[in-house]
C-alpha cells in the first residue's frame, strides 16, 4: 500500500513537474516569439520607383562629368548602391537600345529593334501595364521623340523601332499618365495621315506643343501630354536649355499626387547621339544634364523616403575614353581629353560597345542592385521590390 501511494504521489510530482517544464517551455517560446518579432526589421515600404535610363551610358561617359565643368560634386555621388549591369540581348552580343529597354521595361531579353516583344514576336506586357492598382500614375520624360525606342518599350508594341507611327498610335489608350518629349510629327504628320492629337484629347490628355506646364498647376484629373519637337528635342549643344530637370521636376509634381504610388521613367536620349557623332563636347553636356536629372529625382526621394530611385543606361556608345592629352609625344597626364574608338575613315560611326554599365540605387532595397547580372535583372529586382 505504501509502495503504490508512494508511486502514485511519484507520478503527480512528476507529472506536476513535466506540466510546469511544458508550461515552462511554451513561456519561452513566447519570449522568443516577441523576441523574434521585434528583433525582425521592418520591411520598407516603396510606393514610387523613378528608372532614369541615361542612353549609351558607360563609366567614361559617367567619369567625364567629374572632370569637366564641375562645379560641385556630380549628382552620381549621391547613391550609396552601384552594380553593374549585363548588357547583351537575346539575338545579340551588342544590344541596341530597344531590346535594351525591352529589359527594363518588362524583364526579358529580346532580339534588337523589338519594342514590347518577346524573340516570338509576341506583346509582352510592360511594367505601366502591369500595376493593377487603381489610383497608380506613370510617367515618361525622354529629350528623343516619345515614340523613339528608349520610352515606346514602356507602352507600345512593334515588331521593328522605327515603326514611329505605329508606335504612337499606341499612345492614347495606354496606361501613360503623363509624358514629355520630341515626336510630334509621329502624331499628326503621318503617313496614314490620322491626326492623334484630338485622339489623346479624348482620351483625357492635356496636350501642348508649346512649352512644359508650371509646376503646382497639373491635376490628377486630367493626363498631360507634351509634345514640344517634331522628332528629338535640340541637343544641349543646340541650346536645349533645361528642359529633361524641369520635365522631371513637373512629372514628380504631378505623380506624387498619386495615391498609390507612381513608376517614372526618364532618358537622357542623347548622350547615344552624341556618342555616334563622335561628340566630345556633346557627350560631357549630355551626361552633365542628365545628372540634374538625377538630383531631381533624389531631392524628391530623399524627402519622400519611400522612393527607389535606379539610374543606369541600355548599353555604351562609341567606347567612350578618358585620356591623357599627347603634346610632342609625350602625355600630359594632367591634361585629360575624351576620344571614341572610331577614328578611321573605315568606320563612319562610332556603334554602341558590350562593356558592362553602371546601375545605381538610392531608397529601400537599393541594396538589391549591387553586384553583376543581366539587363533584364533590373525589372525582377524593382519587381521585388516593390510587390508590383
Ligand atoms: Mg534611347
Ligand atoms: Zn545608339
Amino acid at each position: 500500500m505504501k509502495k503504490i501511494l508512494f508511486c502514485a504521489s511519484l507520478i503527480l510530482i512528476l507529472g506536476c513537474k513535466a506540466t510546469k517544464e511544458v508550461e515552462k517551455i511554451k513561456e519561452i517560446e513566447k519570449i522568443k516569439e516577441v523576441e523574434i518579432v521585434k528583433i525582425e526589421p521592418e520591411k520598407p515600404v516603396i510606393k514610387n520607383v523613378i528608372l532614369l535610363i541615361g542612353d549609351g551610358m558607360g563609366l567614361s561617359q559617367v567619369s567625364s562629368s567629374f572632370y569637366f565643368g564641375a562645379t560641385e560634386e556630380p549628382n552620381f555621388t549621391r547613391f550609396p548602391y552601384i552594380g553593374l549591369s549585363r548588357t547583351s540581348s537575346a539575338s545579340h552580343k551588342v544590344t541596341d537600345s530597344a531590346s535594351g529597354a525591352v529589359a527594363f521595361a518588362s524583364g526579358i531579353k529580346t532580339y534588337n529593334g523589338a519594342i514590347g516583344m518577346n524573340t516570338r514576336k509576341e506583346h509582352i506586357e510592360t511594367i505601366i501595364e502591369r500595376v493593377e492598382r487603381p489610383d497608380f500614375m506613370t510617367g515618361l520624360v525622354a529629350t528623343s521623340s516619345i515614340t523613339h525606342a528608349t520610352p515606346a518599350c514602356f507602352y507600345a508594341h512593334v515588331t521593328y523601332r522605327y515603326k514611329e507611327d505605329s508606335i504612337a498610335s499606341y499612345m492614347p489608350k495606354s496606361k501613360v499618365d503623363f509624358f514629355a518629349g520630341g515626336g510630334l510629327r509621329f502624331f499628326n504628320k503621318r503617313e496614314d495621315g490620322k491626326d492623334l492629337l484630338p485622339v489623346l484629347s479624348q482620351n483625357g490628355f492635356k496636350v501642348d506643343t508649346t512649352a512644359l506646364g508650371k509646376i503646382g498647376t497639373l491635376t490628377t484629373n486630367n493626363k498631360y501630354a507634351y509634345l514640344l519637337a517634331d522628332k528629338g528635342l535640340p541637343s544641349k549643344l543646340e541650346g536645349r536649355g533645361d528642359f529633361l530637370p524641369n520635365a522631371t521636376k513637373l512629372a514628380l509634381d504631378y505623380l506624387s499626387k498619386s495615391k498609390d504610388g507612381f513608376f517614372l521613367m526618364v532618358e537622357g536620349s542623347q548622350i547615344d547621339w552624341e556618342g555616334h557623332a563622335s561628340n566630345v563636347q556633346g557627350v560631357v553636356q549630355e551626361v552633365r544634364d542628365f545628372d540634374k536629372a538625377l538630383g531631381a529625382a533624389l531631392d524628391f526621394a530623399e524627402k519622400d523616403g519611400q522612393t527607389l530611385v535606379v539610374v543606369t543606361a541600355d548599353h555604351e556608345t562609341g567606347g567612350f575614353a578618358l585620356s591623357p592629352m599627347q603634346v610632342r609625344k609625350q602625355w600630359q597626364y594632367d591634361n585629360i581629353q575624351g576620344s571614341f574608338y572610331q577614328n578611321s575613315k573605315s568606320l563612319p560611326s562610332a556603334a554602341h560597345t558590350a562593356t558592362l554599365v553602371p546601375v545605381f540605387a538610392y531608397g529601400p532595397m537599393a541594396e538589391s542592385f549591387a553586384g553583376i547580372y543581366q539587363n533584364n535583372e533590373i525589372f525582377h529586382k524593382i519587381i521585388k521590390a516593390t510587390g508590383w
